[in-house]
């Protein structure tokens, strides 16, 4: 006697399909509230050199913690925001708020290291990009060399004028652009002799598997690839010694994991 035919629809009820898309609502309403009240924060987490792990610059990424929904990863957030179309408003909030604190820091601090700031697809394909950070850095007096950008390869899919455009006039002001989550996408051979970026990021997959001996050939071809296009190569996500005196004799010089810091409050870092 579970369902009269007048609720046939019943039938179809499905509650795993329901709480996610319960979910989906809740960060959406939430995200949007936290965009309008700058209830997002950004933490920064060093990017050190392999043999003697000082660091050389850092990596903004967001935190949110929201008073309902607790802690919320950016990892989902992001897509969601992307979805909403709040993905340029949640990435100049992160630009705004690295570029305020550089600027406060200079006037206490003499040197300062580049903070990257990790930006969506869909943004950077935005013609409007490029003029935001320089006018703002403008109006701050941010020295362009302290800010270094990330993209995923999504970006690079199907690299458009206007991503060539952005690549370029960025990276001649000195805006270093790390190409992220490298290996993950749809990384090919043929685009990557077209690529105009600085530096690539290996995936955290890829230094989680440095125990076995094909994760350490799959590193290893990976450094050979950013060598022969001449680019910087980094590794993220290292958690212990052995990973990192691997990548040390693949030939990876730079890195970012908790072996060495987890990212931290903005303003714990720079005062
Ligand atoms: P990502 O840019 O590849 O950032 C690296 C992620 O790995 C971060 O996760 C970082 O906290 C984490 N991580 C670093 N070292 C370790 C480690 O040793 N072990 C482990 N298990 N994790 C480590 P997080 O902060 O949760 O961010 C996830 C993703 O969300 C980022 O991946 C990035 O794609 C996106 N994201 C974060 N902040 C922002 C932002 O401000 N703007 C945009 N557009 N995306 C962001
Ligand atoms: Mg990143
Ligand atoms: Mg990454
Ligand atoms: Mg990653």
């Amino acid at each position: 006697a579970r369902a009269k035919s007048s609720l046939n629809h019943i039938a179809f009820y499905d509650p795993l399909h329901n709480s996610v898309m319960q979910r989906l609502l809740d960060v959406e309403q939430r995200l949007r509230v936290a965009v309008e009240q700058s209830l997002l924060q950004v933490f920064l987490q060093p990017k050190v050199c392999l043999i003697n792990s000082t660091i050389v610059g850092y990596e903004a990424l967001l935190r949110w913690n929201d008073p309902v929904l607790g802690l919320v990863s950016p990892a989902e957030f992001i897509k969601v925001a992307e979805s909403m179309g709040l993905a340029i408003l949640v990435d100049r909030y992160v630009i705004k708020t690295v570029l305020e604190n550089i600027s406060r820091c200079l006037e206490v601090k003499a040197k300062i290291l580049p903070i990257a700031i990790n930006i969506t697809s869909s943004h950077f394909d935005d013609p409007s990009l490029v003029d935001y950070i320089f006018d703002l850095s403008e109006r701050m007096s941010v020295p362009l060399d302290l800010i270094d950008l990330e993209v995923t390869e999504g970006v690079l899919l199907d690299m458009g004028e206007q991503v060539q455009n952005n690549l370029k006039k960025l990276r001649e002001r000195g805006i270093k652009v790390y190409l992220d989550d490298f290996g993950t996408g749809y990384s090919s051979l043929s685009y990557i002799k077209k690529l105009t970026v600085d530096a690539i990021k290996i995936d955290k997959s890829f230094i989680d598997e440095l125990n076995e001996e094909t994760g350490r050939q799959l590193v290893s071809a990976i450094v050979a690839i950013a060598n022969a296009v001449k680019l910087e190569v980094i590794a993220e996500g290292i958690e212990n010694k052995e990973q990192a005196e691997i990548l040390l004799k693949l030939g990876c010089h730079l890195g970012q994991g908790y072996l060495y810091a987890k990212p931290e409050f903005i303003e714990t870092v720079l005062f």
